[in-house]
């Protein structure tokens, strides 16, 4: 059993111990993993799980599309270049809503609904108001709280008219970095210009809380090319900042075969640059919020990890306090206590599940109760710093924490696991020795900072 976290993680100077990060470890996002996802849990086990449950829930709608596809990217998604491909995928998930509007049969209140991807803005904005009718229809909306991930270069006037007329409160813009070469070295060019357009878009149509993706450890990237993205990200004052280690892992996302390796910052470097982003933005008022997420001090995901309500789930850091999370469409995973649950990726394969009324759930875990446990435990450390553990956990877990305990990283009383301040950049690392899925991690992951 574990407490929810009661404090923020901070941290002043991170110690650097090259040997605590050596071994890739998850993100966390869930527990167990999606690496952990097996054929035996599908669209029975779904079926089952939506039609009992109740309450609050939130709503994720994915769209695997983009304008044009980065090179570093792992989202599933693919070009949204073809019109006809494009409005059978929408057919399909207008036709999910409907399949998961019966089984949930206005038991749920839906307080939050998010479309991410891909690129949501790579539809059209009348399609994207069709979704939302659709989802208002088929689901107890209770003045849900409207969130989106956007592209700069796909952000127009009429989304941002639609976007205004939905009551779309939160964002996300997809940065990376403002440095010309390093867009150009990643396959994402998007000009200053085009970033100051989306955002005033996006605060036109009534954003109140924008966040940034930034990434350090890009080809080439410098500590000065991190500071001036940065400084610039602060000065169009994005309410939330994520910042993002990038991975380099070809061989798992063949994209990035794309993108020279050759000159990739080595984990002295990263991990610099992870503590320089920490310190920079700390110092410009930001309150850190896990392990690499920044928010501003009224932002709700800052009053989240300050009072000790801070969670994780797969859209990474979040003050969302219901249980379940409904993902609708091609690859959206599906979280409630009990169960997890992925749909098809293909966007051709889910297309024909939904064409003949089949849920295509297709991969998936039930948690046992020992899950629940780690899983709690986990999310407590990420979160806020601290875990109960009882007394099997911390047995099991002693000869690995132990080098943690000596470094003055963590503290380990009265059955209490503490992170220090400094142990930040370890956090996922420590959390890691609570999961015994984890053994051959070494291919699956990315670095550990
Ligand atoms: S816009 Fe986002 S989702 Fe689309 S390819 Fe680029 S990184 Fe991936």
């Amino acid at each position: 059993m574990t407490a929810a976290g009661k404090r923020p993680i901070s941290a002043g100077m991170w110690p650097y111990y090259p040997d605590l990060l050596a071994v890739p470890v998850p993100r966390y996002t869930s527990f167990p993993t999606a690496a952990e996802f097996g054929d035996s849990v599908g669209a029975a086990d779904a079926d089952a799980a939506l039609r009992g449950l109740s309450g609050d829930v939130s709503l994720y709608v994915h769209i695997p599309f983009c304008e044009q596809i980065c090179w570093y990217c792992g989202c599933n998604t693919s070009a949204a270049n073809r019109r006809q491909r494009l409005s059978s995928y929408l057919d399909a998930l207008h036709r999910e809503i409907a399949l998961a509007g019966v089984r949930l049969d206005g038991r749920v209140a839906a307080r939050r609904v998010a479309f991410g991807g891909g690129s949501p803005n790579a539809i059209a904005p009348t399609d994207f108001v069709r979704l939302v009718d659709a989802l208002a229809l088929h689901v107890a909306l209770e003045d849900p709280v409207w969130s989106i991930e956007s592209v700069p270069r796909t952000l127009t006037a009429e989304w941002a008219q639609v976007l205004g007329w939905v009551g779309v409160s939160h964002a996300s813009m997809g940065v990376q970095t403002f440095a010309p070469q390093l867009q150009a070295a990643i396959g994402r060019v998007q000009d200053d210009a085009m970033i100051v357009r989306g955002t005033e878009l996006l605060r036109r149509a009534g954003v109140t809380s924008l966040n940034f993706d930034l990434m350090y450890g890009l080809p080439g990237q410098t500590k000065a090319d991190l500071a001036a993205s940065l400084r610039r990200t602060v000065e169009l004052g994005a309410d939330r900042i994520a910042l993002f280690g990038y991975a380099h892992v070809p061989h798992l996302i063949p994209r990035q075969r794309r993108i020279d390796g050759s000159n990739l910052p080595g984990q002295a470097e990263r991990f610099a640059m992870a503590q320089f982003g920490y310190a920079m933005l700390t110092a410009e008022g930001y309150v850190p919020v896990g392990f690499d997420h920044f928010a501003k001090p009224d932002d709700t995901l800052a009053l989240a990890a300050q009072s000790g309500t801070l969670r994780r789930n797969f859209q990474g850091f979040t003050d969302d306090q219901a249980p379940a999370l409904v993902g609708l469409g091609a690859s959206a995973i599906s979280c409630l206590p009990g169960a997890l649950w992925q749909n098809e990726k293909n966007a051709g394969r889910y297309r024909m599940l939904l064409s003949q009324d089949r849920l295509p759930a297709v991969s998936g875990l039930l948690r046992s109760v020992d899950d629940q446990r780690r899983g709690a435990v986990i999310e407590g450390l990420l979160c806020g710093g601290e875990a109960i553990l009882d007394a099997d956990l911390a047995s099991e877990v002693m000869v690995r924490l132990l080098p943690f305990i000596d470094r003055e990283l963590a503290v380990l009383e009265h059955g209490m696991l503490r992170l220090l301040p400094e142990a930040l950049p370890y956090a996922r690392t420590i959390a890691a020795l609570f999961d015994p899925y984890r053994q051959d991690s070494q291919r699956r992951f990315s670095s550990a900072v």
